[in-house]
């Protein structure tokens, strides 16, 4: 009998982090539950209109992109490396007078990511206010080292300059953590801003 199912199940296999198994585990889902098809298409209809400032890389929610509106007048910088982990923290820093600065990932020859490709060259460059504290939220790998290093070269001396890694450790960031360490990882981001 010819296999209805190869071509569906031959996208999903294309998805990220999809190996044949969990393809054919959600295909399933699929099959017999199809009402999720239509939360499916909820998040095409997302991702046709999502958009994101060309300048420090957040999602935009309206044409100004609130987080640059932000940046202009913000007593702290937050450098994240991941848009997961903007999403961990925007609820509850964005509105501090907190802005980010968002990276496409770490700058790392290894990946073929450059200052430019990351987005750290565009950002770094829309602070318009040399004295504002920049914390940087990386963990302690190699890549984050190394981009830790090429951010203290782009910015002006003068910066004041926070590496947060203890915070995250090895950890690969801040989307892996329990619900329990992300509680921990927040109040001590910000007992370090209080002190
Ligand atoms: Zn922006």
């Amino acid at each position: 009998m010819h296999n209805i199912f190869a071509k569906p199940l031959d996208v999903i296999k294309q998805w990220p982090s999809m190996g044949p198994i969990a393809s054919q585990r959600l295909f399933n889902t699929f099959l017999t539950n199809r009402s999720t098809l239509k939360d499916l298409k909820k998040l095409v209809d997302f991702f046709e209109k999502y958009e994101t400032c060309s300048l420090c890389q957040t999602p935009l929610t309206d044409s100004n992109c609130q987080n640059c509106m932000a940046l202009k007048h913000a007593k702290k910088i937050l450098i994240v490396p991941h848009i997961l982990d903007f999403l961990l923290l925007c609820e509850d820093f964005w509105q501090q007078e907190c802005a980010l600065i968002l990276l496409n990932g770490y700058v790392s020859p290894l990946y073929q990511q450059s200052p430019d490709s990351t987005g750290l060259n565009r950002a770094l460059q829309s602070i318009e206010n040399p004295d504002v504290p920049i914390h940087i939220l990386f963990n302690r790998s190699l890549e984050a080292r190394g981009t830790l290093w090429i951010i203290k070269g782009l910015l002006p001396k003068s910066t004041p300059l926070y590496d947060e890694s203890e915070l995250l450790g090895s950890k690969e960031s801040l989307f892996v953590l329990s619900a329990k360490e992300l509680e921990s990882y927040k109040m001590q981001l910000q007992l370090k801003f209080s002190s």
